[in-house]
């Protein structure tokens, strides 16, 4: 599409159980150091954009990372923080980018984003948790797998877990 020549590709990247769930009491819901460290290096150099709720849940600034926080309160200020008041705001704000632009959670902002979202890296764990925040669940036939690695459960990482990453069609 003409009108998104010069601009950055959106990426999301999220963790699910097998049900799409993704947190409860603005917590995740597993402590997976395989995936953290995935996470850190698929989004570090890129701009991360999140829910003011996820920020709360992570606490600081993600460091190498340009963040952007989005809420509805027009006078939130955060040290290290670019606050924005939509999703829109922040794309508005990264559209000079060169390097996709990450959007890391939580749900509200996943439902929001997903629409406009070219790749998806997408982790799954391989059981399922209570959980009161979900993904959308996504249409397969509209994403092509790039590549998906699975791995098995250690002494760190209690669960199985596979990284994918889908590129939209
Ligand atoms: P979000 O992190 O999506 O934040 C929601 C907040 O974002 C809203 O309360 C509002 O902030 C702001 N917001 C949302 N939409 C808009 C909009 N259109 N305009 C302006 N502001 C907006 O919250 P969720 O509760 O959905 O998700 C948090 C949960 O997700 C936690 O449990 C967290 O641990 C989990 N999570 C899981 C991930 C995973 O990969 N498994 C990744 C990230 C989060 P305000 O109230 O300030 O106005």
């Amino acid at each position: 599409m003409s009108d998104q020549k010069n601009k950055p590709s959106i990426a999301i990247a999220v963790a699910v159980g097998k049900n799409s769930e993704i947190g409860k009491n603005n917590q995740l819901l597993w402590h997976m150091p395989a995936d953290l460290k995935y996470f850190k290096q698929t989004t570090s150099g890129h701009t991360v954009v999140m829910g003011r709720k996820t920020f709360d849940s992570v606490g600081r600034p993600l460091p190498n990372r340009r963040n952007i926080v989005i809420t509805r309160d027009a006078s939130l200020k955060i040290d290290g923080v670019e606050v924005v008041n939509s999703l829109n705001e922040a794309l508005n704000i990264t559209q000079s980018e060169e390097k996709p632009v990450f959007i890391i959670g939580g749900a509200e902002i996943y439902h929001q984003a997903l629409p406009k979202t070219n790749m998806l890296y997408l982790t799954t764990i391989h059981e399922t948790f209570d959980a009161d925040t979900f993904f959308p669940v996504i249409n397969r036939n509209e994403w092509d797998t790039v590549s998906s690695e699975t791995h098995l459960a250690d002494e760190k990482n209690k669960y199985d877990y596979t990284f994918e990453v889908l590129k939209r069609k």
